[in-house]
């Protein structure tokens, strides 16, 4: 993907939403309601799951925003609670139409500063397949956004081969975010959802990915959040390895395929995630524009050397954009 890209930092993990998106159909769906010109209401089956503001929708807003962090681009990808990968297929290839469209609309006001990560309907892996291919062919996007988990699917199933081999295909940039309805429940029952849950919830997808055969070389899927606790567990998966499957790569040595956003808060944690998916396979993420953000962006960057900082904050991401090749697959 060819892009001017203004000097600055690169965020690859902010998201956005319309603000009036509406339910595809009966059933258990996010929704949003406005409440007033730059606030709204993000509904789930009609109950309140998140108050929001026009950072969400405006791309004037997220300028000024993004103009006084020093952050150049974003990556714009949808508010996870909207992926809905376990719900009907039909009325879910709506949904994801509706945000794509959108999402092309809000970053097509900033070309060269607002880049797309669309939604997919990944428990119907022909229509994920197609709604990909229109997201980067047709609407420019640099890629898509998926959850940890498809229902009760792993990323590592090979039923979702096809997905990935034409994400490889387009070099398309997938991001993994977790998604607060997926979590395990001993997580959320203890209020942990977003320090525990999320984070388990990304190992254990990340885990699947890097035991089993590499199928995919080349494809760029970037964990959010710094790969969850999966730099961490990996020495442990390691040793499960060298026991169950002898002959196999280690996890540690398949985990430099991955991708992982800057995420962690905390220095030591992001040295460790570099160390484990490679210092050019970082890339700045900061959840804009929710309160658990990292505000400045890459603020967590100021405790690295200048080298890892330059690579995180900007050249990292402009590789994953020119990884983005519509025009080979057309
Ligand atoms: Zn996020």
């Amino acid at each position: 993907m060819r892009a001017n890209v203004p000097r600055g930092r690169i965020d690859v993990h902010t998201h956005a939403i319309a603000p009036d998106l509406a339910a595809p159909g009966p059933g258990r769906w996010p929704t949003v309601e406005r409440t007033a010109d730059d606030a709204a209401d993000i509904l789930l089956d009609g109950a309140l799951y998140r108050k929001i503001d026009d950072r969400c929708w405006s791309a004037r807003r997220r300028l000024s925003d993004m103009d006084a962090d020093g952050v150049a681009a974003q990556f714009v990808s949808p508010i996870p609670v909207t992926l809905s990968h376990d719900q009907p297929v039909a009325p879910t290839v709506a949904l994801c139409a509706t945000q794509n469209d959108f999402l092309a609309d809000l970053c097509g006001q900033a070309p060269d500063r607002l880049f797309a990560l669309g939604a997919v309907p990944l428990q119907d892996v022909e229509a994920a397949v197609g709604e990909l291919r229109r997201c980067v062919l047709d609407l420019g996007f640099a890629g898509v956004e998926i959850g940890t988990v498809v229902g009760t699917t792993e990323l590592a199933d090979p039923v979702l081969d096809p997905f990935f081999d034409e994400a490889a295909g387009l070099g398309a940039f997938v991001l993994v975010h977790p998604v607060d309805q997926t979590l395990d429940p001993r997580a959320v029952a203890l209020g942990l959802g977003f320090g525990l849950g999320m984070p388990s919830a990304t190992a254990i997808a990340g885990a699947g990915l890097v035991t089993r055969p590499p199928r995919r070389p080349g494809v760029t899927v970037c964990l959010a959040h710094g790969g969850g606790a999966l730099p961490q567990i990996l020495p442990r998966l390691d040793k499960g390895s060298s026991l169950d499957r002898p002959d196999a790569p280690p996890p540690t040595q398949l985990a430099r395929d991955l991708w992982c956003d800057s995420l962690t808060y905390d220095a030591a944690s992001l040295a460790l995630s570099a160390e484990r998916f490679g210092a050019d396979h970082v890339v700045l993420g900061t959840d804009y524009p929710f309160v658990v953000r990292e505000a400045p962006a890459g603020a967590v960057l100021d405790h690295v050397d200048a080298a890892l900082r330059q690579a995180i904050g900007r050249d990292n991401a402009l590789a994953a954009l020119a990884r983005v090749s519509p025009a080979s697959r057309r």
